[in-house]
Formats: structure tokens, C-alpha cells, sequence
């Protein structure tokens, strides 16, 4: 029983715990939000909300992952059986945001394999697992110009129907969570990264950046010892750190639960929920003090309390113990997101240099898997 109740809690840490239903609104009740200006303007209007809010993250435009053109997420599968599932489970992730007010040009759609290839590194290839979790890319990420990557191109990796984290979905009596998933999956797919990963909401400690000091995450609420192995992490960071040359070397062992760089290489699951990326686009990113009210805690792009299970709470609203409930659909803050990613993309004049040519500790950071 108790090993069940392990293994069980294994695939939680890695399988998306989302939420339920599918919102029946449409687009005419809730309509389409205005894009708000091109980037730079952007960034600096953007303590100042006026009509709707707006509230996301992603990487910044330009600067190392890529947009999709003409907002079109092009996408094959790494097995011809399947295709139908992928193509149907996609358009439906893509119908719960358009029914949420992302305008339909936002699409996804479907090109051979062979295709695929040809352009591998701007077609998303979907592939299904049977063990692990969901996960996505974040955009385009860059495809290293020395060529001594395994990266080819961008990758969702979604359960098929007889994998343990997928049953939990289907048991699931209140309504479509896998599509609510899939639609997360396809937000990280779009270019947007976990809404409580900003680095805008959490203390300094947890991201040494001079710029932001938030009040929204911190040890209260980020209750990071409930994450499962926890125990055996500290001791695989300690390893770290006492090895000779060790850039972890001014680090605790308990660091796992603030460091975001050591709990990756410690492979422990508070790296899904530190801020590891400071090049980040995102309103409030000029607000040095962000507070709870600053926090879209609505987005889909943000887990609720019990992503990791039941019994473990790790991430909850500040102050008040309250838990983050989980998502039905994305929030109008995510719809307004991605209008203002693509229309700041779009209007960018001149392109930076690109971190895969400088800067690899980055560009793995920019390609790695998001889950959930
Ligand atoms: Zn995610």
C-alpha cells in the first residue's frame, strides 16, 4: 500500500494536476481583448493598468526563443497512429482558449512528417509517452548554431490513454481536465511560461536580481519540504556542492527550496516552481514590490495547490493559507498575454543576437521542458 502510495505520488510530481471543465462561455460574451502597444511601451506603461489587466510571462521577444509566424503552432507526430489523436486533442486545447477570447488566428495546424522534418526546427513534434508527464517547449527555443545539441526543434510530449497520470484525468468526474492540460501545454507551446515562475512575485533571495524584491512568493506559502523527494534532493545537492570546482559551492543543501539552478541539477521538482528565468517579458516586471494583488491567480498558466497531489500542498496565496483552486480555463490576463507576446514580437525592429550563439548555460535554459 505504502508503495503504491509512492509510486503514485511519483507520477503526480511529474503529471499536470490542472483542473475541470470546459468554460461554456463564447467569444461574444467574452470578446477579444485590444492589444496593447509594441514591447518597449509596453514594459513601461505597464504598472499602470488601465482597462483590462494586463498579466503574463514569457521569454522576452527576440532575445532568445522565437515566435511562431503568423501564430500558427505547425505540428506532426513522431508516430503516424497518431495523428488523429494529437490533431483532435490540439484543436480542442486551441477551441477552450478561442471560446476564452484568444482570437482565431491563433491555430495550430497539422503538416506531414516528412514536412516536419524538412523544418524541424520551427514544427513542433508531438510525441506520446506512456510514462513521465505533459510537457512542452516554451516557444521556438533556438537550435544551437554549432550543431553539438540533441536539440533538433520543439517537442509537446503528452500521455497516451493507458498511462497512470492520463487514468487520473479520465476518473476525473467534474468535467474535461485533460483538455484544460492540453491547453496549458499549448499557453507553454505559444510562448508563455508559468505564471509563478515571474521572478516579479518572489522575494530576492530567490533570484539575487536587484530589480524586484515581490511579497507574493515566499517560504509561508511556498511550502517547498512537501515536495516529494525532498529528502533524497538535499542530499544529491550536497554532492553538488562539495564536488571540487563546484559552482554551488557558497550554497547550502537547503538551497534546493530557494536556488532554482541547484534544484535542477539536483533533479528536484522545485525547479517547476522557482524563478529560474530573469530574461523574462511580463507586465508588473517594473514594479520592485509586487504584492498578492499583483498576481494573476487565475491563469492557467499557474498551478494550484495540490499540483503534486493531495496530500502535498506546496504553492498557496500568500498570508491567508488560502489554496490556489485549479484551472478551468485561461485567464483574460493569459489572453492578453499572448496578443501583446505576438504583437510586441512582430513589431520588434532589430533582432538581438541570439543566445545560442554566446551563451549556452542559457540556451539550455530557454529549451528545456516545462511540465504541467
Ligand atoms: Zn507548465
Amino acid at each position: 500500500m505504502a508503495l503504491m502510495a509512492a509510486m503514485l505520488l511519483k507520477l503526480l510530481v511529474v503529471f499536470c494536476w490542472l483542473s475541470t471543465g470546459i468554460d461554456a462561455s463564447g467569444r461574444g460574451f467574452q470578446p477579444a481583448l485590444r492589444a496593447p502597444g509594441p514591447g518597449p511601451s509596453l514594459r513601461s506603461n505597464s504598472t499602470h493598468a488601465h482597462g483590462p489587466n494586463k498579466r503574463f510571462a514569457s521569454f522576452e521577444p527576440g532575445s532568445n526563443n522565437n515566435l511562431w509566424p503568423g501564430r500558427t503552432i505547425t505540428f506532426s507526430t513522431e508516430n503516424l497512429k497518431d495523428v488523429i489523436n494529437a490533431a483532435t486533442q490540439l484543436r480542442r486545447a486551441q477551441a477552450l482558449w478561442t471560446a476564452n477570447g484568444l482570437p482565431d488566428d491563433f491555430q495550430v495546424e497539422y503538416i506531414s512528417r516528412t514536412e516536419c522534418e524538412k523544418r524541424r526546427s520551427t514544427c513542433l513534434m508531438v510525441k506520446y509517452v506512456s510514462k513521465g508527464g505533459f510537457s512542452s517547449n516554451v516557444g521556438m527555443p533556438p537550435v544551437d548554431s554549432k550543431g553539438d545539441s540533441d536539440y533538433k526543434g520543439p517537442v509537446m510530449t503528452l500521455l497516451t490513454e493507458d498511462a497512470e497520470g492520463r487514468r487520473a484525468l479520465n476518473d476525473n468526474p467534474s468535467g474535461d481536465k485533460l483538455n484544460v492540460v492540453i491547453a496549458h501545454e499549448l499557453g507553454h507551446a505559444w510562448g508563455l511560461i508559468h505564471e509563478h515562475a515571474n521572478p516579479v512575485y518572489w522575494k530576492r533571495l530567490y533570484h539575487n536580481d536587484e530589480r524586484w524584491d515581490g511579497n507574493a512568493f515566499w517560504s509561508p506559502n511556498f511550502v517547498c519540504t512537501n515536495i516529494p523527494g525532498y529528502s533524497a534532493a538535499k542530499g544529491r545537492a550536497q554532492k553538488l556542492i562539495d564536488a571540487p570546482g563546484s559552482k554551488f559551492k557558497t550554497l547550502s543543501a537547503e538551497d534546493i527550496c530557494v536556488n532554482w539552478g541547484l534544484a535542477k541539477a539536483a533533479d528536484f521538482a522545485a525547479s517547476d516552481f522557482l524563478p529560474g528565468r530573469t530574461k523574462i517579458w511580463a507586465d508588473r516586471i517594473d514594479k520592485a514590490q509586487a504584492q498578492e494583488e499583483d498576481v494573476d491567480w487565475d491563469s492557467i498558466m499557474m498551478y494550484s495547490t495540490f499540483h503534486l497531489g493531495p496530500n502535498n500542498g506546496v504553492l498557496y496565496k500568500p498570508f491567508q493559507e488560502d489554496t490556489i483552486p485549479e484551472r478551468t480555463k485561461p485567464s483574460q490576463r493569459d489572453i492578453a498575454g499572448l496578443i501583446a507576446l505576438y504583437e510586441a514580437g512582430y513589431k520588434r525592429e532589430a533582432r538581438g543576437p541570439l543566445h545560442n550563439e554566446q551563451d549556452s548555460a542559457e540556451l539550455s535554459e530557454f529549451r528545456k521542458l516545462t511540465c504541467g
